[in-house]
């Protein structure tokens, strides 16, 4: 007697650091229930798209992916189950499965605990195909119901880097962005069941965490008041005090909701790092009122220098966008002057997108062309790269701790890891994954750090 074929899955992530922690939890729900990676998308009998929405390009490159899928499932006999998830989800949940049928099971990002009992349902019709009686249509799961999937094993891809998340949605109205429309209002995890997960991590071999949400430093605002700790200051100071735990993390932080506590909890834990995640969208203050980002350039670069004088050397990286609607030369150019006062450490850049939904996409009138747009994003990426260079040439010379990640792709024989600021460092050494070793640097790029190990 032969035993079955595991069922195999294959996972396809798009977008942002949540939604890569979000297929963590979806291939560990997976192999827990005994099914195991497919070697390639058509060979699988699952294959689950995460997707996101926060701008345009991750969108067509899922309807591609849901195009080419079609194909697949088509030759397998409809034996295939396809499963969409994600911001996306949320964003189309009126029309995503009248316009790909061929998808069996579309769930928000609130309810991936409940995938594997949707994958069941949806397979459980024999070829696959996933029609359930009574719900032809898949399974939204989405509603407003949503619960964090922490009780998911997790399947990371790094043994000694661990994401954590810490919230969910958010209460900000910035006038660019879907997520408060497709991740709901934001609600905060218990703070002794982060606790928990962190020390179960640590327990595991786990040095570094980056504690995750869409706004999460304004953690614990909603938890109740009574007497427990609960604000993110506290947090950092909890996580920082658990044996094991090396380096913390996070991202992404509001400007807004950078209180002192905060600062002072940086300034003081030794495991918090001495980099931070600073999203500034733009330099100029009529277009950060119109993004309703809630500070102006005065007081982002307040809290910028605040944050300097309590962590001397730290290290900024930002989210900017450029060629927000109505934004003019001289506002773009506000944007390039700013980057060059806080000299950040490196930036992801992004020319605006519209999002249907949002109060932003209704400004139609003051887009700006496309062309326009491409020349300021080139423009902007020319700057942050000389600057990124100029900030990571402090380096040279010194010793930066380095935490060990595995071999570089190149040059051959050289390991690769990072810095406490959060650089890719590449040297030469001899160390296994995970160790955190001393390494001399040797010269820097806007984007890496050279080096080579030093050995006492
Ligand atoms: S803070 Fe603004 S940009 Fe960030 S997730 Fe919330 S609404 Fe979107």
């Amino acid at each position: 007697m032969t035993t079955p074929d595991p069922q195999s899955y294959h996972v396809l992530t798009f977008g942002c650091q949540m939604n890569a922690h979000d297929s963590e939890r979806i291939t560990g729900m997976l192999e827990q229930r005994g099914m195991v990676p497919a070697a390639d998308q058509a060979d699988a009998d699952v294959v689950v798209f995460n997707t996101c929405t926060i701008r345009e390009k991750p969108d067509q490159k899922l309807y591609d992916q849901l195009q080419r899928v079609k194909g697949t499932k088509r030759r397998r006999g409809g034996n295939q189950v396809i499963a969409v998830g994600g911001c996306l989800v949320e964003a189309h949940r009126d029309n995503l499965l009248a316009e790909f049928p061929w998808v069996d099971v579309a769930f928000g990002p609130g309810r991936i605990r409940d995938l594997g009992n949707y994958l069941e349902l949806a397979d459980g019709e024999g070829a696959g195909v996933g029609h359930v009686p009574g719900e032809s249509e898949g399974f939204y799961g989405i509603a407003d119901e949503r619960s964090f999937a922490s009780e998911l094993p997790t399947r990371r891809d790094r043994p000694h880097q661990a994401w954590v998340q810490i919230s969910m949605g958010c209460n900000m109205k910035c006038s660019y962005c879907i997520v408060p429309a497709v991740r709901g209002k934001e609600v905060s995890r218990p703070f002794a069941e982060i606790v928990e997960e962190v020390e179960r991590l640590a327990a595991d071999g786990v040095r570094e965490v980056t504690l995750l949400g869409q706004n999460v430093n304004s953690y614990g605002n909603h938890l109740p008041r009574d007497g427990s700790p609960r604000t993110f200051a506290e947090l950092l100071r909890a996580v920082d005090a658990i044996e094991g735990i090396d380096r913390i993390r996070y991202t992404s932080p509001h400007p807004a909701h950078m209180q002192g506590d905060v600062i002072a909890a940086m300034a003081e834990c030794a495991a918090v790092m001495p980099q931070l995640h600073l999203p500034m969208q733009a330099g100029s203050t009529r277009v950060l009122k119109a993004m309703r980002r809630t500070y102006s350039r005065e007081r982002f670069v307040d809290l910028a220098a605040k944050i300097r004088a309590a962590i001397p050397d730290i290290s900024y990286s930002t989210d900017i966008i450029v060629g927000f609607p109505g934004e003019t030369e001289a506002e773009f150019l506000e944007t390039v002057s700013l980057c060059e006062e806080i000299r950040f450490d490196g930036a992801f850049t992004f020319i605006y997108s519209a999002r249907t939904g949002t109060e932003a996409a209704a400004m139609e009138a003051d887009f700006i062309p496309p062309a326009e747009q491409q020349r300021r994003l080139e423009h902007l990426i020319d700057v942050v790269r000389g600057i990124a260079e100029e900030r990571h040439t402090r380096h040279v010379g010194q010793v930066q701790e380095v935490l060990v990640e595995g071999a570089a792709r190149r040059p051959a024989h050289h390991l690769r890891g990072r810095s406490p600021h959060n650089v890719k460092v590449v040297f030469e050494g001899d160390a296994p994954e995970g160790a955190i070793v001393p390494v001399r640097i040797v010269h820097a790029t806007s984007e890496t750090l050279l080096g080579r190990q030093v050995t006492t």
